[in-house]
């Protein structure tokens, strides 16, 4: 029987999975299949750091490429599985090669949700999601005078952070009332909103783009309520989707992502499933939920590869993120649902603060702004699911390290 394990997908859940075979003798071969050309790389950096200039490509790597030579890890970079035969066990790629597997671990990521506005396909405008993506952009935002950023989520503010910087005029519009909106408090949106302001960005909300303007490079963003912004480049980051097209024409069952368990598995014998691409039930919102997150990647690759493995060991850690914006690290655990009420450390107008949201005298969020402590003992304490006298979470006096003392 072939032993053949099979990652499709280049990403942190990639690298993991090949981590967590390793770590367990895993005695077959292991080949990767990347659409990109690089291996599996970081990629939070790439709107921070990266596009900053303060970090070299082969620093993004998790591996350098021998690591993969040396381990007779055989890397399939720069091709696309097209199809996947479930009772077959094997995995079509576009270059024609067949990969028969005993395992298959689905990574396939997600792609940017894209503008269809009249214009969309204009030179100069531009989506931050692979370090292609970013190469493209970096010589284009030195010359740039004029940037318009579609979207004030995490890609549009890291990326308004480091132009601002830069020195270039920076305007962002946003859908909805606010920045941040999906994934953090008002008391959040307010503050990085100043921040922001302070620094120069201009923040314009619930504001759409109608079309682009220019001849062959855009010149002008044409807003819903008609004013005209004269831009030189475009940043577009207004959110992701799951890659589910592999699974989904294989017959495997996706909405909203991938389904699978607990365990990572999908309904797909030895097919597991990772990453931003999966829904999983999850346990803290009784609820099935998709992650955008490296953590969910991480552990979700660990968790399918232990199950393929013959240990199963539930998926099951604290949601968190992280977002470092100016010279603020905004950090977040749990998922910002179903609380009943928000207590907030500190002063919401200037950092360091951490809010906290609370559901039964139970903390189900924290969201810390350069208070790391404030997150590290909210994750434990939303993992552990203690109850918790709300006065000391506000008093600064309180060490909060007393409350995970036994
Ligand atoms: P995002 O965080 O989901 O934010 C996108 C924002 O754009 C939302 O507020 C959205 O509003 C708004 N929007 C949607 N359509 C718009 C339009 N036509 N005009 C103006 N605004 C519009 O998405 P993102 O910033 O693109 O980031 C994508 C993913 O990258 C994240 O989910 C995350 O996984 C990853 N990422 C993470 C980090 C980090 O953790 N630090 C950093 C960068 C990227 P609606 O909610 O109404 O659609």
């Amino acid at each position: 029987m072939t032993k053949n394990f099979v990652i499709v997908g280049g990403g942190q859940a990639a690298a993991q999975a090949i981590q967590t075979l390793q770590q367990n003798k895993y005695e077959g071969s292991i080949t990767l299949v990347g659409e990109e050309i690089y291996p599996p790389y970081q990629r939070p950096p790439l709107s921070k750091k990266y596009m900053a200039g303060e970090l070299q490509r082969e620093r993004l790597f998790l591996r350098p490429l021998k690591f993969y030579e040396s381990n007779n890890i055989d890397l399939e970079l720069g091709a696309r599985a097209i199809e996947l035969d479930l009772g077959k066990s094997h995995v079509r790629l576009n270059n024609d090669r067949l990969l028969k597997f005993n395992g298959l671990m689905l990574a396939t990521g997600s792609k940017v949700r894209r503008l269809k506005v009249p214009g969309s396909d204009l030179d100069g405008i531009h989506y931050v999601r692979t370090l292609a993506d970013v190469d493209e952009i970096l010589p284009k935002l030195k010359k740039a005078k004029k940037l318009v950023i579609i979207g004030a989520g995490y890609i549009g503010l890291e990326v308004a952070a480091v132009s601002i910087s830069s020195g270039l005029d920076v305007i962002v519009l946003e859908a909805t009332e606010r920045v941040m909106s999906r994934t953090v408090s008002t008391e959040v949106s307010n503050f990085y909103s100043r921040y922001h302001s302070k620094a120069g960005v201009n923040l314009k909300y619930l504001t759409t783009v109608s079309h682009f303007g220019g001849n062959k490079k855009v010149t002008t963003v044409v807003t819903a309520d008609g004013q005209k912004l004269a831009c030189d480049l475009v940043v577009v980051g207004i959110g992701i989707e799951p890659e589910v097209e592999l699974a989904e024409t294989a017959g495997l069952p996706c909405k909203d992502g991938i389904i699978v368990d607990e365990f990572a598995c999908t309904e797909g014998q030895n097919i597991f499933a990772a990453g931003d691409c999966t829904n999983h039930p999850n346990q803290l919102l009784s609820k099935r939920i998709r992650l955008e997150s490296v953590q969910n990647a991480i552990d979700q690759a660990k968790a399918g590869i232990q199950t393929f493995l013959g240990e199963k060991t539930p998926y099951k850690t604290v949601p968190w993120f992280w977002s470092d914006q100016y010279d603020l690290k905004l950090q977040i655990a749990g998922l910002s649902e179903g609380y009943d009420q928000i207590v907030v450390r500190g002063d919401p107008k200037k950092a360091p603060f951490a809010v906290f949201y609370i559901r039964d005298g139970r903390i189900v969020t924290v969201e810390a702004v350069n208070l790391p402590q404030a997150f590290m003992i909210g994750k434990q304490l939303i993992s552990t699911g203690i109850k918790v006298e709300l006065k000391k979470l506000v008093d600064l006096k309180f060490d909060l390290k007393d409350l995970i003392k036994r």
